[in-house]
């Protein structure tokens, strides 16, 4: 889909900070100073490990969660500063797929409650409910006979469909997905995925896209940004990303994708991440990659490495870059 990146950004996370406090003197920073923009039309990833403040980071962005600091601005506002009016209408244009259709379903409703639920919400008749669902089922390539049925009879890739028509049924512009695909049948993904892009096409519609790992992203985002412990590490136009690759963290992720032909994954090297992800609890102001880089230096364990941007478009926070990329 053309993107127009001349005009203002429909989304900017400014030095966005989610912390948790967990206990007497323990602060879990899950979004430690995020930054980045999303523009109308385009789909930027964001990858990394389970824990590492992905799907915190969405919840900040559409007001599920409330920002510690830093700002969310949608189409100009500040989302934690709108009217009643205005919050009613932001709840309208931004949605969320979540990762798991098994759960994120409830097992008593029927389809026709689950999709219709947000249109009843904003007080539609019942006939036109009935007329709208409907049309979302067919539009994720379900029917109307499937409207009486509940989740259970339904597959994982139809569960996921019925998701994204709940998604849908308020005609949002922006939805956030959550690792929409990570829990079916690799057989079912690109289907999914597919859509996905149809939807896009046909709807005109903004996607966050969160994924664990870089396979899938390539095919589906204009950028990508790659987080690492609640922090950012790596941001780049995904040919750039895939083709320049800069941090340790993305080069060791990029290497763990499995490659079809069998030549090319002979060549191909895995770059191992040794050791276990550090805690979010309290963490150190040092690179928080630096106790699994194979890099790190003492400079790395004691000073947090900027992001900054080394080309046009691609930002990395990683001491490295001083001597390749002198400031
Ligand atoms: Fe590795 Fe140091 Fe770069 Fe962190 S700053 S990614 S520890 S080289």
């Amino acid at each position: 889909m053309f993107v127009d990146y001349s005009g203002e950004p429909l989304i900017q996370v400014k030095n966005l900070c989610k912390y948790f406090h967990v206990g007497r003197n323990a602060t879990l920073k899950a979004v430690d100073n995020m930054s980045f923009n999303i523009y109308k039309g385009e789909t930027v990833s964001l990858v990394g490990e389970s824990g590492c403040g992905k799907s915190t980071t969405g919840r900040c962005m559409i007001r599920l969660y409330e920002p510690t600091s830093g700002q969310v601005i949608y189409d100009g506002k500040d989302i934690t500063k709108l009217t009643k009016e205005e919050q009613k209408e932001f709840t309208k244009r931004v949605q969320m797929i979540f990762q798991n259709p098994y759960a994120s379903l409830n097992p008593r409703m029927t389809v026709k409650e689950i999709v219709g639920e947000g249109l009843k919400v904003h007080g539609l008749a019942q006939n036109e409910i009935d007329q709208r669902v409907q049309e979302l089922l067919e539009t994720v390539g379900l029917n109307k006979d499937h409207m009486s049925r509940f989740p259970h009879e339904f597959s994982g890739g139809q569960r996921q469909r019925i998701g994204i028509a709940r998604a849908l049924a308020v005609n949002p512009e922006f939805i956030i997905c959550d690792e929409p695909i990570s829990a079916l049948d690799v057989s079912i993904q690109a289907q999914v995925i597919n859509m996905l892009n149809e939807l896009q096409d046909n709807l005109g519609l903004t996607y966050l896209f969160i994924a664990h790992d870089l396979s899938v992203v390539k095919y589906i985002s204009e950028r990508v940004v790659v987080m690492y412990l609640g922090t950012m590490v790596e941001m780049a136009e995904t040919e750039e990303l895939y083709g320049n690759t800069l941090h340790p963290y993305t080069k060791a992720l990029l290497s763990a994708i499995p490659e079809a032909d069998p030549k090319r994954a002979k060549e191909n090297k895995r770059i191992p991440i040794k050791g276990e992800i550090t805690s979010p609890i309290n963490p150190k102001n040092c690179c928080r990659f630096a106790g699994r880089c194979q890099y790190a230096t003492e400079r790395c364990h004691n000073e947090m490495p900027e992001l900054r941007e080394v080309k046009p478009g691609h930002l990395v926070a990683c001491h490295l870059m001083d001597e390749q990329f002198p400031k």
